[in-house]
Formats: structure tokens, C-alpha cells, sequence
């Protein structure tokens, strides 16, 4: 089947006890045996919830996954990958990475004596140079945030399988309709599902798939054992808004593509930072590796300080300012005072973090209505 048609059955079935054609919210912690171990197959919530099932077969499906874990937000899904490591191991991570991610690694996991080594990991040698004995973690993200840069997934599951060393992508800036990070090589892909296959901006969500038998064992043990597990509710509104993931994906990079075109021709503009254009420095690899570039851009001014950012993000009326993204409403960010405001400001100018540069997450409004509110604003 295809992935459109996928989003809407894959693991969806009508409720065999009513004919319910929806998924039912199974709001319940435990389930009635018939006597001692004689039971349907779910004992206890934390273990297993049908609604949560449903939306882990449905995940598994988009990713050409075998096995899904569900969590409670996307750094819970994190979290239990990380947990598959011993004291002693090391990460690879790009030293852009979401700062939620880099925050995890590095004010928790170290204490437990899992370190990171951060780089730039759009360069696959500098990731073969930086593996040492004990990296056994290599956590890639692409597009990267807030700069969009483009790291080559295959090139670098290529460098860390020839170690044994597994490799996770965090999809969620791409979603599945964009980029399999699976069929590419990667050993595990995570998503925060709070973002694009949410996509309302209505829930707190994460997602781990892998084809591994072990690892996705290994995934299913820790989610029950640590439980760190999502309500129903919120299993239901994430299968809800994968439904339309294909189309509200679709009309997103349409308009940030727009968008962006529209952006760089602005005399206020300084650069326009979208993978779709030829002049991106990742342009080739996101065309070879993702359907589409992504509904998510950046921009800078020619004034360069925050307070001409500040101009126009209070300037926006459509654009809200905010922070996520992924979902049908587009919002504005501004990530030297937001996301990466922990980042000392020699370190953001270092990557291209300027301080006036913005971070757009486009919604599938009408594109003209987006561009003539950034046009006012900018003005
Ligand atoms: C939001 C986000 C996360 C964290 O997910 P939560 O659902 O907020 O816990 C991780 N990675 C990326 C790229 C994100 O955008």
C-alpha cells in the first residue's frame, strides 16, 4: 500500500465488539481476566493499551518499521534510547541539535557516565574521525534547527555499521511523508509526534520505530519498565492527525517554498536558510534523501541586531510567536532569545546563529495571505 492510503488504515481496524469505524479512546488501567493469566492479550496499561497498539502499528507502517514504542512526549522516546547504553558509552550528536535532546544528554545522562561529543555532522569524515572504542550511539537529526542543515544518513549508517555502532534519526523535522530514515540505513528513528504528525498544536507526543527485532524488544521492555507511556487520549488525537499528515505536509513545503522565494527577494533580507533552494549547501543530498524540503525555513535581517528581529516579530499578525511547530497554524520564532538562548552568543554567531535570525514554521494557510503578513511586518 501506499503511504497516503497507509496513514489512513495501516493498523486501523473497526472496533469487532460495537463497529466503531474510529479508533476507540480506551480510557481504562487494567483489563478483567478470566482467571489468573487467562486474558485478550492486555493485562495492565502501563504494559499495554489498545489505542496506544493501533497507533504504534499505524507509526510502525509509515516508517517501514517492524516495531513502534509510543511515549509521552518526544524527549520520553529519547529517553529510553538513551537507556539501551551502560555507564561508559559515548554518543555522537550534531552540535545543532535540538537543545531539548542536547539538555537530556547532557544534564542527565552524563551524571550516569554517558558522555556526548558534539559535531558538525554534515561532514560524515569528521564523524568517522570522531568515533572512538566506546561510541555506541550515533544521533543524527536532519533537517537541523534552526539552520536546516542536511546530514547524510546513508553515508553515515554506512561509517557506523562498519563499527557496530547504532544509528538513531530524529525525523520530526521531516516527518515520514518526507524522509524514511529506516529504508536509508538508521537503526532507530524517533519523533516528537507533538509536532507534524500531531500537526494541531493539541498534544504532547513521542515515537521510536525500528525494524530490529532486538532493539525494538529491547524498546518495548524499557517503555513498560521505565513507563513513561502516553494516556489514550492523546494515542487518539495523534492517529487523528496522521490521517492528514500527506496533505498538511504537502501544502506546507509548497507554501514555505514560496515563502522563502519571497523572503529572498525582500530588501530587508539578509539570508534565506531553505534546503529547496539550489544555492543551500545541502540542496543535493535533501533532493536525493527527502521527497519534498520541508515546511520549515529561516531568515535573517541586514540589520542585524535584536531589535529589528524584534520589529517584525511583533510586527506578524499570522505568524504567531511561539514555540514548536508542525502544526497547521504558522508560527514565528526567534531562536537567540528562545530555543537557543542557553547557547553563549559567541558559540550561536560561531554556527550562524545570528542575533536577528528568525525560524519559520509554515502552516497550510493561504500563502498569500502568509506572504502579505510577512510583507507588512517586514515593512
Ligand atoms: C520538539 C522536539 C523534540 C522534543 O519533543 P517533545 O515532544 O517536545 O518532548 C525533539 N526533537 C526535535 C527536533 C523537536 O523539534
Amino acid at each position: 500500500m501506499k503511504f497516503e492510503t497507509l496513514v489512513i488504515h495501516a493498523g486501523v481496524h473497526p472496533d469487532p465488539s460495537t463497529g466503531a469505524i474510529m479508533t476507540p479512546i480506551f480510557q481504562t488501567s487494567t483489563y478483567v481476566q478470566d482467571g489468573p493469566g487467562n486474558h485478550k492479550g492486555y493485562e495492565y496499561a502501563r504494559t499495554q493499551n489498545p489505542t496506544r497498539t493501533v497507533l504504534q502499528e499505524n507509526i510502525a507502517a509509515l516508517e517501514n518499521g517492524t516495531i513502534a514504542c509510543s511515549f509521552g512526549s518526544g524527549l520520553a522516546a529519547m529517553d529510553a534510547i538513551i537507556k539501551i547504553l551502560k555507564s561508559g558509552d559515548e554518543v555522537i550528536a550534531s552540535n545543532d541539535m535540538y537543545g531539548g535532546s542536547f539538555r537530556l544528554l547532557d544534564r542527565i545522562f552524563k551524571d550516569f557516565g554517558i558522555s556526548t561529543k558534539l559535531i558538525p555532522m554534515q561532514d560524515p569524515e569528521l564523524v568517522k574521525k570522531t568515533i572512538s572504542e566506546n561510541t555506541k550511539l550515533i544521533w543524527i537529526e536532519t533537517p537541523t534547527n534552526p539552520l536546516l542543515n542536511i546530514v547524510d544518513i546513508e553515508a553515515v549508517c554506512n561509517i557506523a555499521h562498519q563499527k557496530n555502532i547504532i544509528v538513531c534519526v530524529d525525523n520530526t523535522f521531516a516527518s515520514p511523508y518526507l524522509q524514511k530514515p529506516l529504508d536509508l540505513g538508521a537503526d532507530l528513528v524517533m519523533h516528537s509526534a507533538t509536532k507534524y504528525l500531531g500537526g494541531h498544536s493539541d498534544v504532547v507526543h513521542g515515537i521510536v520505530v525500528t525494524k530490529n527485532k532486538d532493539l525494538g524488544e529491547r524498546l518495548r521492555f524499557i517503555q513498560n519498565a521505565s513507563g513513561a507511556v502516553p494516556g489514550p487520549m492523546d494515542c487518539f488525537l495523534i492517529l487523528r492527525g496522521i490521517k492528514t499528515l500527506h496533505i498538511r505536509v504537502q501544502r506546507a513545503c509548497e507554501n514555505a517554498m514560496k515563502i522563502a522565494e519571497f523572503l529572498s527577494t525582500h530588501p530587508h533580507v539578509n539570508r534565506v536558510l531553505y534546503p529547496g533552494f539550489p544555492s543551500h549547501p545541502g540542496h543535493e543530498l535533501a533532493k536525493k534523501q527527502m521527497k519534498m524540503f520541508g515546511g520549515m525555513l529561516s531568515f535573517d535581517l541586514k540589520d542585524e541586531s535584536i531589535e529589528a528581529a524584534n520589529k517584525v516579530l511583533a510586527g506578524t499578525k499570522l505568524f504567531t510567536c511561539a514555540e514548536s511547530l508542525g502544526g497547521v497554524e504558522s508560527l514565528i520564532g526567534h531562536p537567540a532569545s528562545m530555543t537557543h538562548a542557553s547557547l553563549p552568543r559567541e558559540e550561536r554567531m560561531k554556527s550562524g546563529l545570528t542575533d536577528s535570525l528568525m525560524r519559520l514554521s509554515v502552516g497550510i494557510e493561504n500563502v498569500d495571505d502568509l506572504i502579505e503578513d510577512l510583507r507588512q511586518a517586514l515593512g
